[in-house]
């Protein structure tokens, strides 16, 4: 069965891939490109650059949403998006919390499911305060209600502010590869 999802990326370290070094907004296009070929009907926000939030000493992210329907279950897409984080260089082990990585994926959202288990927690414990989450996704998803709290995500925006989230560039296009 197909779900509705809505995922946020984010990258503020680059990656050596073979001879390549790929800047954040690269690795952020490349995942978008490994996201279309698990989500059907996907839906990219603008790149937006962000002031880090809870760690402030390291590079300005980049960050951006991505919507579409997945079909399975949570855990699978979450061994999904980790395999291809750790595509993109992310090694948990050797970094600190909230610091700085090569990618990082998140289910912000899945369906109107409500999880909270050892490895997730749906909705993401930490949308509702995140500006430089609030705004890729409200870009893809205008309307989307808060099915935790209540109203709408719009509204949380409002309350939180959007100050350290800058707009950085359009959405990337994605070609169906033949
Ligand atoms: P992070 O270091 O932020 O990428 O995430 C660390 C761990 O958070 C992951 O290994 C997941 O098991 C767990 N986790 C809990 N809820 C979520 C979620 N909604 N999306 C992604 N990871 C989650």
């Amino acid at each position: 069965m197909k779900h509705e999802v809505v995922l946020g990326l984010g990258s503020n370290r680059s990656f050596m891939c073979g001879e390549e070094v790929l800047a954040p907004p690269v690795i952020l296009e490349r995942a978008c490109r490994a996201l279309s070929s698990l989500l059907s009907d996907i839906r990219l926000s603008s790149v937006y650059q962000t002031e880090p939030m809870y760690v402030k000493d390291q590079p300005p992210f980049y960050n951006m949403a991505v919507s579409g329907f997945f079909d399975g279950e949570p855990l699978e897409l979450l061994d999904k998006i980790q395999r291809i984080e750790a595509d993109y260089g992310r090694c948990r082990k050797n970094e600190r919390r909230f610091g700085e990585r090569s990618l990082d994926i998140d289910i912000e959202l899945f369906s109107d499911f409500r999880i909270t288990s050892e490895r997730l927690e749906i909705p993401h414990p930490k949308l509702c305060e995140r500006a430089f989450i609030l705004v890729p996704l409200l870009e893809i998803l205008p309307f989307c209600a808060d099915i935790k709290n209540g109203g709408f995500y719009e509204r949380r925006l409002r309350n939180i502010g959007k100050s350290g989230v800058t707009f950085f560039c359009s959405p990337f296009t994605l070609y169906k590869e033949t």
